[in-house]
């Protein structure tokens, strides 16, 4: 069947490609309907690698998907034929001290797709377990689906930061990334989120969201901002989501004494950390790595309406315009927060 081919770096194709399509007892095959596209399909596009993981020979890409259920093995319980879903593209080994732990995505063992060797699912089908493929409620689209793997980022984060009511809280970096975090943060009882960027565009996006003030660090510094909404106290929880060194220095004047700080961002090198900052403040200091147990909450608060993510959805291209896609993907328009590639009709 035709795939989108990542055959090496910078090269692309749509193409055809043999993908194992065997449906095991506890797997469901999956029609996929919509794709998200990735940062990380972007980087492995013009890069070729992200860290240890490096493309050696040709890789569908796409790990952002909802689908229509075509088959399903004969020891599923929970999904139907016809069932419209999305997916966890990780897939843990279940007999995993991780996984028994519940902490299935820091399984070293876990098959990630479109990360290499393991194809994404860029294609029309693909075979699943049904353990990780998860029923889209009535009122949520097979677009709002697809961008549950992004929110679920942002859940995480929420998640570890374990929010109070009414807390106060200060993302760094307003991408795709830093906006799902944001969201969440006032999903799980943020009274006010401030994000900061240094591009008006990225920030005008997060701005139509009611509790998310926007930061332009180019005209202001975001801890004279932090300071002077809360009385010169400090953001309860702090989410470093841009990945910037440049985020680390003063990142612990943003914060509360006793106050959380959650990283999110993946730097590229090592970075420099104010040990004595955070100490003196006895801060907490949270990770992020994927997320687990969160796609059915995440589609619980979309279906429920208190998470739009329909307005991130910034274009839709049809599957036979996919390279041109991934080439606006990878010019990194700012004003671009996700685009998506639908390969069937419907809604
Ligand atoms: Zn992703």
């Amino acid at each position: 069947m035709q795939a989108l081919v990542l055959e090496e770096k910078g090269v692309l194709s749509l193409r055809d490609i043999d993908l194992p399509l065997t449906v095991g007892p506890d797997d469901v095959k999956i029609a996929i309907h919509t794709v998200g596209i990735c940062g990380s399909d972007v980087h492995y596009y013009t890069h070729g690698r992200i860290g240890p993981f490096v493309l050696r020979e040709p890789m569908v890409l796409g790990h952002e998907a909802a689908g229509t259920v075509v088959e399903v093995g004969s020891a599923v319980k929970h999904l139907n034929v016809g069932d419209r879903v999305c997916m966890e593209p990780g897939v843990p080994n279940l007999s995993s001290r991780a996984s028994k732990l519940g902490l299935y995505n820091v399984d070293p063992d876990v098959r990630f797709w479109a990360t290499p060797p393991v194809h994404g699912v860029l294609a029309p089908f693909t075979v699943h377990p049904a353990a990780f493929t998860y029923k889209l409620p009535d009122n949520v689209s097979f677009a709002e689906g697809a961008m549950v793997e992004p929110f679920a980022i942002g859940m995480q984060a929420a998640t570890r930061a374990r929010i109070q009511p009414g807390d106060v809280a200060a993302v760094i970096g307003c991408g795709p990334i830093g906006i799902m975090v944001a969201l969440a943060a006032l999903a799980a009882g943020c009274s006010r989120v401030f994000i900061s960027d240094l591009s008006s565009e990225k920030l005008a996006v997060a701005e139509q969201y009611p509790g998310i003030l926007p930061v332009n660090i180019l005209e202001r510094s975001f801890a004279e901002v932090i300071a002077e909404a809360t009385g010169g106290w400090g953001a309860d929880v702090v989410f470093e989501a841009s990945g910037s060194p440049r985020a680390f220095d003063g990142l612990f004047e943003l914060v509360r004494p006793g106050g959380t700080v959650v990283l999110v961002g993946l730097p590229v090198e090592k970075v420099a950390v104010d040990v004595a900052g955070a100490i003196s403040k006895e801060v907490r200091i949270e990770t992020v790595f994927r997320y687990a147990n969160i796609f059915d909450r995440a589609l619980e608060l979309i279906a429920s309406g208190k998470v739009d993510l329909k307005p991130l959805i910034t274009g839709t291209y049809d599957f036979a315009d996919s390279i041109a896609a991934f080439e606006r993907a990878a010019a990194g328009n700012t004003s671009d927060v996700k685009l998506q590639i639908r390969l069937a009709d419907g809604t």
